[in-house]
């Protein structure tokens, strides 16, 4: 399920640096989330990194768009092609996620 963010943003720009997957830019109005490069931060943080850093809750879950952790986890390797330490995690099991706070 990838995040959306909603009108109540006020473009700070605080979630763009925190996005692992550079799935965040600073659109007309508000700043937008690319669907396609969201993957809950899975592999990278056990909590949504721009929600977190978010001053007036404008990043929100999309329940429009649902995914289970293992198509996030595909997500991410596709996003992250050459990223050995990432692939290991995955491979091992051992992984931050949002699915297993
Ligand atoms: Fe990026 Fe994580 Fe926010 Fe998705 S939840 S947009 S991967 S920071
Ligand atoms: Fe908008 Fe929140 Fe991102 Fe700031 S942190 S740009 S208010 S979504």
């Amino acid at each position: 399920m990838a995040m959306k963010i909603v009108e109540e943003c006020i473009n700070c720009g605080a979630c763009e640096p925190e996005c692992p997957n550079q799935a965040i830019t600073a659109g007309d109005d508000i700043y937008l989330i690319d669907p396609e490069k969201c993957t809950e931060c899975v592999g990278f943080n056990d909590d949504y990194a721009c929600q977190a850093v978010c001053p007036v809750e404008a990043c929100q879950r999309d329940p429009e768009n649902e995914e289970t952790e293992e198509q996030l986890v595909a997500k991410a390797l596709k996003l992250h092609p050459d990223d050995a330490e990432l692939k290991g995690k995955f491979d091992s099991g051992n992984f931050p996620s949002v699915f297993r706070k």
